[in-house]
């Protein structure tokens, strides 16, 4: 291609990190190409389902309070500027055990960053959201600014708001190698080659395929999620149930008042723990997954235990610390990376949309992102 084709930067994966990058890139009037292997907003990644928790209280670390805040703003900005509601206010409960990480984790970060909060009894909580049968040791911590976005009108509204400002986008079209060169990167695709300053990758899943040297440390995991018919559907509406983490027994669990789709929503972390080839995976539900996730609705949420109306298979793309990589590849490098978003990476693609194009651009960010560092696994 010619030097006058050359663009400032190419965003490789245009899911929910990489369509954010686009919209700030764009918006800062830079020459910018997406590439995305499928379409825009699609159901074979990370970034679908219809719903996906946004909270304050941060029990994974304390630190991502501030990232929140900023993502919060950027949601609410993205909402005005589209005129366009994609984030819903229903409260947030963390439940657990007094002493589980769950619980401690979420006071901790609403201590020290002064976060509204109240704590429920078990039977508080079913008294305020009747949707709720919890064990009786069980305690929770009920944030008010807690909610869902709606991921796949994010994704469609990054897009949109980027094209606005005039970037440029190629879809069902998929990266192969990406290479440094003298002056950037050069990237080459089933369809042809482009050059540009900076490539900044968010291929979500699909990572370790494309950058080997992150494979060990962006491993994909195959999750399932489930929506079932409540027996009593006025206790989970969005008005009446807030979205839910749930760390019992047995294991880790997520949740959504009905929205949309029909259906109370539930997930588990790290569902039935298999590692999987983004290519290959087995996205059709079957009987075992459908078996597991019912246990626990029919356990603790005995109202929402209807028929199941449907479910969904999805991927996680986990570091060995759970924590982000957003960095460069190396120091000095023309390629810049956003992957290992685990299972709570979507309420953060706004500010880390943000992140990308700062680091793109300016070579660095004013937001902390000292521990999403891509040399802490060495
Ligand atoms: C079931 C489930 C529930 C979740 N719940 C929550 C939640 O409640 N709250 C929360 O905050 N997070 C949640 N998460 C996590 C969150 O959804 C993910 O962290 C986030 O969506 C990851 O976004 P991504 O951009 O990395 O991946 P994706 O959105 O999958 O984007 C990657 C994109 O790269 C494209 N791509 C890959 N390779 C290539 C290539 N070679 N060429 C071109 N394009 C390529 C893919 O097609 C894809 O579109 C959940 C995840 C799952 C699976």
């Amino acid at each position: 291609m010619t030097q006058a084709g050359r663009y400032d930067a190419i965003v490789v994966g245009v899911g929910g990190m990489g369509s954010a990058a686009l919209y700030h890139l764009a918006k800062r009037g830079k020459r910018v190409l997406g590439i995305e292997r499928f379409g825009i907003a699609h159901d074979l990644g990370s970034s679908h389902g219809v719903t996906r928790i946004i909270r304050m209280a941060y029990y994974e670390a304390p630190a991502y309070v501030p990232l929140l805040r900023r993502s919060y703003e950027l949601w609410r900005e993205l909402e005005t500027s589209a005129a366009e509601q994609i984030l819903h206010i229903t409260g947030g409960i963390d439940a657990g055990l007094p002493d589980s990480r769950l619980f401690q984790g979420a006071l901790q970060s609403c201590i020290e960053h002064d976060l509204e909060h109240e704590i429920l009894t078990s039977d508080q909580l079913s008294q305020r959201f009747p949707g709720f049968r919890l064990p009786q040791d069980v305690q929770a911590i009920y944030q008010a600014d807690a909610g869902f976005l709606m991921p796949e009108r994010c994704i469609e509204l990054h897009v949109a708001g980027a094209l606005e400002h005039g970037a440029a986008l190629h879809t069902e079209e998929q990266v192969r190698d990406i290479v440094e060169t003298a002056n950037g990167v050069r990237v080459t695709t089933d369809q042809g080659q482009y050059e540009a300053d900076t490539a900044v990758i968010c291929a979500g899943a699909w990572t370790g395929k494309l950058l080997p040297e992150l494979a060990p440390n962006a491993v994909p995991e195959r999750q399932v999620l489930i929506w079932t018919e409540p027996l009593k559907p006025e206790a989970y509406t969005p008005e009446t149930f807030p979205v839910f983490l749930l760390m019992v027994e047995e294991s880790h669990f997520y949740g959504f008042p009905a929205f949309q789709v029909p259906g109370f929503k539930i997930g588990r972390f790290h569902h039935l723990e298999e590692v999987v080839d983004p290519d290959t995976i087995d996205r059709e539900p079957n009987a075992r997954d459908e078996a597991m996730l019912r246990q626990a609705v029919e356990r603790y949420f005995p109202d929402a235990a209807g028929p199941t109306l449907s479910m969904k298979a999805c991927m996680f793309t986990n570091t060995p610390d759970e924590h982000f990589i957003i960095d460069r590849l190396k120091p000095d490098s023309a390629i810049v990376v956003a992957a290992g978003f685990t299972g709570h990476g979507f309420k953060f693609c706004s500010v880390v949309g943000e992140i990308l194009s700062d680091m793109a651009i300016d070579g660095e960010t004013g937001h902390d992102v000292g521990m999403f560092r891509v040399g802490r696994f060495s």
